[in-house]
């Protein structure tokens, strides 16, 4: 897929005030600091899409960018971020559940995991409830260039071995690196894949 145009539409704290679901839509979470602003910006081929390194946990709301005219990449604010409070995270917690679930159009949950660490209790925990909503998600693990290619293998194989205790099929996987530039064609590969079926279906 070639990107001709990526802008930002809105900022929500409620999934029913999001743009009209005409578009297919595809979100984009995972835990602070992972590199989502950079993934969205190296997708997006604008590097000031997405605030990268913004205060950690600031951003709470649900943003929509539209792609090409055709499609909605929508950042989510992230989770585990250790300094805000729990009123703060039973809103957050309440804002995503009601978007996830409910949200029409969401095609595909991108939940991106930094490829430097073993299996994370926190984003074990968050694909286990994606699998209990029926939220069809996929992983894109980032930073692959801070490892050397085989301590990268080594933490995604160790993470679908992980998965793979409680799930019977393992969910689509992407390696990334918003230094090297890797991964991004086969994301938006898939991305232009999952639209043609909306289309079909709509
Ligand atoms: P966010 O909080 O999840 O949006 O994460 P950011 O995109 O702001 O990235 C957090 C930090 O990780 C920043 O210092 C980025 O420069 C860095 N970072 C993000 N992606 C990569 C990557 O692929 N490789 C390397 N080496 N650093 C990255």
């Amino acid at each position: 897929m070639i990107i001709k145009s990526a802008e930002y539409l809105i900022s929500n704290a409620e999934w029913d005030k999001c743009p009209k679901p005409i578009l297919p839509e595809y979100a984009f979470i995972g835990r602070s600091n992972v590199g989502k602003s950079s993934l969205i910006n190296m997708l997006a081929n604008n590097e000031k899409l997405a605030k990268t390194s913004g205060t950690p946990g600031k951003t709470q709301l649900i943003n929509h960018f539209i792609i090409n005219q055709a499609w909605y990449l929508v950042d989510l604010p992230g989770y585990g971020f250790a300094k805000v409070s729990q009123s703060q995270r039973r809103r957050w917690e309440q804002m995503i559940e009601n978007y996830l679930r409910k949200r029409e159009n969401l095609v595909n949950v991108f939940v991106l995991i930094d490829s430097r660490h073993t299996p994370q209790k926190l984003d074990l925990d968050f694909i286990n409830q994606l699998g209990e909503w029926q939220v069809p998600f996929n992983l894109v693990f980032t930073k692959a260039d801070k490892n050397t290619q085989v301590e990268t293998s080594r933490n995604v194989k160790a993470f679908l071995n992980r998965l793979k205790e409680d799930w019977e099929f393992l969910p689509a996987h992407f390696v990334t690196s918003t230094v090297k530039k890797s991964g991004r064609d086969a994301i938006l590969t898939f991305i232009d894949e999952m639209n043609a079926q909306f289309r079909a279906i709509a």
